[in-house]
């Protein structure tokens, strides 16, 4: 072998090894990348498989946040549907009108397939159930559902502990029997109370097996009921009160009536009474006129001398007719001035005047008794529109009786005060005094108290009946306070102005 040989064959190992060498380092490095691939490869398969996870997790949240937002729409329409019927039920106190507007709103409120309410005759489930509104059941279905619950059906049993109950809380057994009757999957049975007991039930049921119902489905008609209960009371007061307020209104007007025919009546025989009384007054005045007469001409001797004992006698005659005059003439005076048929001669007048000249006549019996009299009359007194010869009776009959009534050395006042409106008289005295009972009837015509004075002293009864009669003939007041003992006073007012006041209507 040549030199040239060699040194190529040498050359060529080199290249070879050189060849081969690049070849060994490419292969180690791909070698390298490729295992550096795997590495990325399975990382991002990791990757993939969390963000899948995610993914899942995203799309079940999604899911659980749909449904919630479902039921809390549920709920919401739940909450909006009791909002009106509780506007609706609360504003009207009309029991039918009650199930009306329920009806109204149920039809288009309420998510359950079958609806009903129930209410009991005399609250008592035992004796007559009714069904008062129901959707979604028959009546040959209504009525088979009333025969069973009127057999006494053991959810009343369950309804009367007071609480509502579902299908899904409900014990197997009643659960079973009552989607029997009613025919439903899932139900709610909410009872109806009221203050006297349980008088209702409400329903609600589904007859799909789908359509579920949830707790707050329950929680909304029990609160349902509740304000049916409510409203149902309400209306039931309120036709109590009303049915009262109208007994009440009957029996006022049946005793009214009944007043007025005793009224009439009263007013009847009130009217006989004067005219009997006047009738008999002016019948017995014409002959006891003429007894005088004949009395007094008796008495002159014109018709013959009479012994002085005749002459006694008929002095008494005189007397006793006078008597009989007076009281005949103040029974007259009672009946015209109460029918009207007196006419009072309005003048304006001072009573200091009146009483002034009441003193005067009567000094003699002030004088007999030592009695002492004190008047107390402001002198700024207005002068006031009266009868002064009728006024004048009233302070002659009130202080005549004073002075009859009290003991020796006693006093008679009389004060005079008044106002805008009217004068206020009192005529007071130091005397006997007047018991309780007899002052409830000492206005009446006759009236006499039984005393030691009255059995000594005639009198007739008639001047304080005669007196309050003028007294409101002016339109004023007369009313008398007393003490047994103490004393006795007379009031009675007077109007400053007086409006025309006679002759009045007479009264029929
Ligand atoms: P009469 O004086 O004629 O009996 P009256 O009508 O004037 O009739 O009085 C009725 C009764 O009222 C009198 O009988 C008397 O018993 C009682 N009475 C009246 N005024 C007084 C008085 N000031 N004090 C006590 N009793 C009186």
């Amino acid at each position: 072998m040549d030199d040239f040989t060699l040194y190529a064959l040498i050359f060529l190992a080199v290249i070879t090894c050189t060849i081969v060498f690049i070849l060994v380092y490419l292969l180690i490095d791909k070698n390298k990348q490729l295992n550096h691939a795997k590495i990325i490869l399975k990382e991002v398969h990791e990757s993939f498989e969390h963000l899948d996870d995610q993914a899942k997790l995203i799309i079940k949240t999604d899911l659980e946040l749909n449904k919630a937002q479902e039921q809390l729409d549920l709920r919401l329409s739940g909450l909006d549907t009791l909002q009106k019927i509780s506007r609706l039920v609360s504003t009207t106190l009309d029991e039918d009108e009650i199930f009306h507007r329920l009806k109204l709103v149920f039809n288009t409120n309420l998510n359950f397939e079958k609806i009903i309410i129930f209410t009991f005759t005399q609250n008592d489930p035992e004796k007559s159930i009714k069904s008062q509104i129901h959707f979604g059941v028959s009546q040959d279905d209504m009525r088979f559902i009333i025969a069973h619950l009127n057999q006494g059906h053991v959810l009343l049993e369950k309804c009367q502990q007071g609480n509502s109950f579902s299908s899904i809380n409900c014990p197997q057994q009643l659960n079973e029997k009552i989607t029997q009757i009613f025919h439903v999957h899932h139900f709610i049975i909410a009872p109806i109370f009221t203050q006297n007991g349980m008088i209702g039930i409400v329903f609600v049921g589904n007859q799909a097996s789908t359509a579920s119902i949830t707790a707050g489905d329950e929680e909304l008609i029990a609160i349902l009921a509740n304000q049916i209960g409510q409203a149902i009371e309400n209306a039931r007061l309120f036709e109590q009160i009303y049915r009262s307020r109208q007994e009440l209104e009957k029996n006022v007007h049946d005793r009214t009536q009944e007043l007025e025919l005793a009224l009439n009546e009263v007013q009847k025989i009130s009217k006989t009474k004067t005219e009997f009384i006047s009738a008999v007054s002016h019948e017995l005045r014409t002959p006891l006129t003429s007894i005088k007469g004949y009395a007094s001409l008796l008495m002159t001797g014109k018709l013959g001398e009479i012994p002085d004992s005749v002459k006694e006698r008929l002095g008494k005659i005189n007397t006793h007719s006078d008597n009989l005059v007076t009281l005949i003439n103040n029974l007259l005076d009672i009946s015209r001035i109460e029918s009207g048929r007196v006419p009072m001669n309005i003048t304006s007048c001072n009573l200091t005047h009146i009483i002034e000249n009441v003193y005067d006549l009567l000094t003699p019996q002030f004088k007999d008794k030592q009695l002492h009299f004190k008047t107390n009359i402001p002198k700024e007194l207005p002068d006031i529109p009266i009868d002064s010869s009728q006024v004048e009776r009233i302070f002659i009959n009130l202080i005549g009786n004073a002075i009859k009534f009290t003991p020796d050395s006693g006093t008679i006042y009389v004060d005079i005060n008044f106002d805008s409106m009217q004068t206020t008289t009192t005529i007071s005295d130091t005397g006997i005094g007047i018991s309780e009972t007899d002052l409830k009837c000492l206005f009446d015509e006759f009236y006499r108290v039984e005393n030691t004075i009255n059995q000594n002293v005639k009198g007739t009864g008639l001047g304080l009946p005669l007196a309050k009669k003028i007294v409101e003939a002016h339109k004023g007041q007369m009313w008398v306070t007393s003490k047994l003992n103490e004393g006795t006073t007379f009031h009675f007012t007077l109007p400053l102005a007086q409006e025309k006041i006679n002759p009045e209507e007479p009264k029929k």
